[in-house]
């Protein structure tokens, strides 16, 4: 069964500005490396725009409603926070980016793919309820999760090896114990969250911080010590993966040495785990990866892997 690779245009037309870390060219650097041939058998597939009901079901009315209304003229620009900026495209953007993530849990529960790589942006998983943050608008794996409830699932987790925590993904899923977060990040870092204490309820809730200057040992060592047995111990029946690849030792903005092959690594290792308890089905999400060739590279190594390539 082929692997689905989920995009849109769209995406390129989010621009909030010229020496934003969080480019278009981002976007065009992922998917100028999976025109490569070996990429050919991707199933490609256009990323829709999220239903306003499925951005209720995680984020306040409020929230949504002036997110609806986001209407810059065509060189405005506005601040949702600091670093979240908003363009005349960022809503299509940021609709599609949703909609693409609830397309991909589709493609593997409805059984024409078996993997979904959704390549959009602005990413997602430090929108929090009732605030954009951190180039995020709209929670993308949370709002994938609870598409996949209506599925019929029940128990899904979300994975998230961005180098900074998923604050808002945590907040969405903390406090239902059906829902499990796991992620590895550098700490102390940017959003500040993520503490080993910060455990949910029942432990639904597993961080592993890293040390800046942590490298590849230390990284897998996180994941095969603390998050896949605390994962496996979850046993869920989707597994999403916030997939950022700023933990790479090329990454300007954060302090973590993760080489190209650790992706490819820990992208095996939770295929093993989907295979054990989720028929293989993982649906992966680009989160972050600010240096563009090891960005490109490191994609390019995590859809190699999830295609058994
Ligand atoms: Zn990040």
């Amino acid at each position: 069964m082929p692997v689905a690779l989920i995009t849109h245009p769209d995406c390129f037309d989010h621009d909030p500005g010229p020496y934003h870390p969080e480019s278009p060219a981002r976007l065009r650097a992922v998917l100028a490396a999976l025109e490569l041939p070996e990429f050919q058998p991707l199933l490609r597939e256009a990323a829709p725009e999220a239903p306003e009901s499925a951005l209720r079901g995680v984020h306040s009315d409020e929230y949504v409603d002036a997110m609806l209304a986001l209407k810059p003229e065509p060189d405005e620009r506005i601040h949702l926070d600091a670093d979240t900026i908003a363009s005349a495209g960022t809503l299509r953007a940021a609709l599609r980016s949703a909609g693409g993530a609830m397309r991909g849990v589709d493609a593997v529960l409805e059984g024409w793919a078996r993997c979904a790589f959704v390549a959009t942006r602005p990413p997602g998983h430090h929108a929090e309820p009732a605030r954009a943050m951190g180039f995020c608008l709209f929670g993308n794996a949370a709002i994938a999760a609870n598409h996949a409830r209506s599925h019929g699932l029940r128990r899904i987790a979300v994975v998230d090896f961005d180098v900074h925590h998923g604050n808002g993904t945590q907040a969405m899923f903390e406090n239902d114990p059906d829902l499990f977060y796991a992620s590895s990040h550098q700490f102390p870092c940017y959003p500040g969250t993520g503490r080993p204490d910060e455990r949910g309820i029942a432990g639904n809730v597993v961080n592993a911080p890293l040390d800046p200057e942590s490298g590849s040992a230390e990284f897998r060592a996180a994941w095969q010590t603390i998050l896949i047995p605390a994962l496996d111990a979850f046993a869920p029946e989707l597994l999403i993966i916030s997939a950022g690849f700023d933990a790479h030792k090329a990454d300007p903005l954060a302090q973590i040495h993760v080489e190209t092959d650790d992706f490819a690594w820990l992208t095996a290792a939770l295929m093993d785990v989907a295979d054990r308890h989720c028929g293989g089905r993982v649906v992966s999400l680009l989160e972050g990866g600010y240096d563009l060739d090891a960005l490109a590279a490191s994609a390019a190594a995590h859809v190699r892997t999830l295609m058994r390539i």
